[in-house]
């Protein structure tokens, strides 16, 4: 870390800022240039509050010289992760998945769909037993049901299981049922307990970014649960909010490449909560494909005029087969010698 003080800092003020870092442990490296006065800080810098620093009389700005996430971080771990999610299906590195089913578990068709999907070509089933909805009147999904039936349809299709975990008290019912990738998110993506209860699992974590959270912020989640010892963290763009009311949200696919060259965890994009109509899925699903994704998740139901949520932004499991059919024809251009591609 960096402070950069003001020209007119006053060299008694100077001297109590130098002796104020040092008792916290720090050690200083003071440069006086012809303009400015720069103060290099050494050592554990989570000590210091930056903006407390910006704040004082005498400090003009503040500048971060390394990143806060460290086990995320490319620096420290030039190779891409690659995260086992169990089935023998792989994600990251250059293994490709596509996660595929409806947005809730609500009964019977979730094998439907999910013969529909796994023979499309996805690889991961999703389905949400327990929904985040932004009324306490709509549905809340099935729970530990909703987890039963994604456990029978998984089973008999060989398939690893994708589903949210809301509150840091499921997850051994999540361990229970088996569940291969417990996702968090985006209305729990700096709920900082779950985090760190996901974190002391050893079960992939499917991380979407926050509604309104930067890539630093989706990077420091991912570091509350590494920090606790899971290092098998898959992130998800999602798309943000924005002022655009065209689609759901604003899907940033900048986060795609940003996110790859911050960090070696793998990048899923979810082409369905990103822009919220049928109509956009595709191409989007695409794009992110082009922009390169490790992974998709998509949303699939064989009913959705009666799909209990997020029927407005899913596939049809017809529309789901030549949704496949171009994620192949993308891929072969833009990754044309992997392996496990989908
Ligand atoms: C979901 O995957 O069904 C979901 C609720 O996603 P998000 O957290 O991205 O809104
Ligand atoms: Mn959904």
């Amino acid at each position: 870390m960096i402070a950069i003080l003001r020209k007119s800092a006053p060299r008694e003020a100077v001297e109590s800022l130098i002796s104020w870092i040092q008792d916290k442990g720090l050690e200083t490296h003071v440069s006086h240039g012809e303009n400015e006065t720069i103060i290099g800080l050494v050592g554990d810098t989570t000590r210091i509050d930056p903006f407390l620093l910006e704040s004082m009389d005498i400090v003009e700005r503040v500048q971060r010289v390394s990143e806060p996430f460290k086990k995320a971080n490319r620096k420290f771990h030039p190779a891409d992760t690659v995260v086992d999610c169990g089935h023998g299906v792989k994600i990251g590195g250059g293994h490709f998945q596509v996660i595929a089913g409806p947005c809730s578990v609500e009964g019977d068709n979730l094998v439907r769909i999910a013969r529909r999907v796994r023979a499309a070509g996805a690889t991961m089933l999703r389905g949400g037993a327990y929904k985040p909805r932004a009324s306490p009147y709509a549905y809340q999904g099935m729970g530990p049901e909703g987890l039963s039936l994604l456990r029978e349809a998984a089973d008999e299709l060989d398939m690893p299981i994708v589903t949210e975990i809301m509150d840091p008290r499921d997850v051994q019912t999540f361990i229970d049922h088996r569940i291969e990738v417990m996702q968090v998110g985006a209305r729990n993506a700096q709920n900082f307990p779950l985090l760190k209860e996901v974190g002391r699992t050893r079960t992939p974590v499917l991380l979407k970014r926050g509604m309104s959270g930067t890539i630093d912020e989706l990077l420091m989640a991912a570091e509350y649960i590494m920090s606790e010892g899971n290092d098998n963290v898959i992130l998800c763009e999602r798309g943000i909010r924005t002022f655009e009311t065209r689609t759901r949200n604003t899907f940033d696919l900048n986060a795609v490449p940003v996110l790859h060259y911050l960090s070696h965890l793998p990048v899923v994009a979810d082409p369905s909560h990103a822009t919220g109509y049928t109509r956009y899925v595709e191409p989007m699903a695409l794009a992110a494909c082009a922009a390169g994704a490790d992974g998709l998740e998509i949303e699939v139901h064989d009913d959705p005029e009666h799909a209990w949520s997020d029927g407005a932004q899913a596939l049809t499991p017809d529309q789901f087969d030549r949704t496949m059919e171009r994620i192949r024809a993308i891929r072969s251009v833009v990754a044309p010698s992997g392996d496990d591609r989908a």
